[in-house]
């Protein structure tokens, strides 16, 4: 009996700093919106996991090659990534949005990007989005591995301007990174845990009846009050 009674170990890939969804606490230990979910919705669902923290496009690459079983990372779902992997339901809404330096009075509008250079994260929505508008603003592009890399690149002011999730350029803002916004944010996908395509049936099927266990039973609130404070 003791074999059947071994709970199933999944490696679940995620991105190093992309807070509030992952991201090291004071003490460095690994937290973050993303990180408790997947937490609770194992223990509720009686599987364990194994979390490596690789990067956004690390994390979807080792999910490509099948060296991680699943990936939370603030993944957005796309229809371009449907074709190769399946998602959850979706748990969060994102979309990509502008930041520049609090003390720059210079960027005001998409316009003023004409010969800037202009920070990206790798792999990502906001990457594909810069690149999408960057013929018409006239701006080039330079492609960073990880959030906190952009937030300090505008900073330095090797770029005038980072492209960056808004809930994490907005989180980033109130936790005072020297970043503001100008701009609206633009239309992108929410959230969603990715396996590979065909692969891990049950992981997704476990993750979908986890997720909507802790929404009726108030876990999931909890843990997005946790990081950012309640709706209200
Ligand atoms: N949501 C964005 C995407 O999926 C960024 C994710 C991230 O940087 N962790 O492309």
């Amino acid at each position: 009996a003791q074999a059947a009674e071994a709970k199933k170990t999944y490696t679940i890939g995620t991105d190093t700093t992309f807070a509030p969804f992952e991201f090291q606490d004071v003490n460095g230990d690994f937290v973050g919106i993303d990180i408790d979910l997947i937490k609770a919705i194992a223990a509720d669902q009686g599987f364990e996991i194994k979390i490596q923290s690789l990067g956004f496009n690390a994390a979807v690459q080792a999910l490509q090659s099948g060296n991680v079983d699943g990936v939370i990372a603030g993944m957005s779902i796309t229809d371009e990534r449907k074709k190769v992997f399946d998602f959850s339901e979706p748990y969060f809404d994102a979309g990509p949005m502008m930041g520049v330096a609090a003390d720059n009075h210079t960027i005001q509008s998409y316009e003023d990007l004409r010969g800037q250079r202009v920070a990206v994260k790798a792999g990502t929505e906001g990457a594909t989005f810069a690149e999408s508008i960057r013929t018409k603003y006239d701006f080039s592009i330079v492609t960073f591995d990880d959030s906190a890399q952009l937030v300090d690149e505008v900073k330095a002011g090797g770029s005038v301007a980072l492209f960056e999730d808004y809930p994490v350029l907005a989180y980033g803002i109130t936790q005072g990174n020297g970043i503001k916004t100008v701009t609206p944010k633009e239309k992108g996908g929410s959230y969603g845990f990715a396996v590979n395509k065909g692969q891990n049936p049950e992981l997704l099927k476990m993750f979908n009846q986890g997720l909507e266990k802790l929404k009726s039973n108030g876990q999931y609130d909890e843990i997005v009050a946790k990081y950012l404070g309640s709706a209200d």
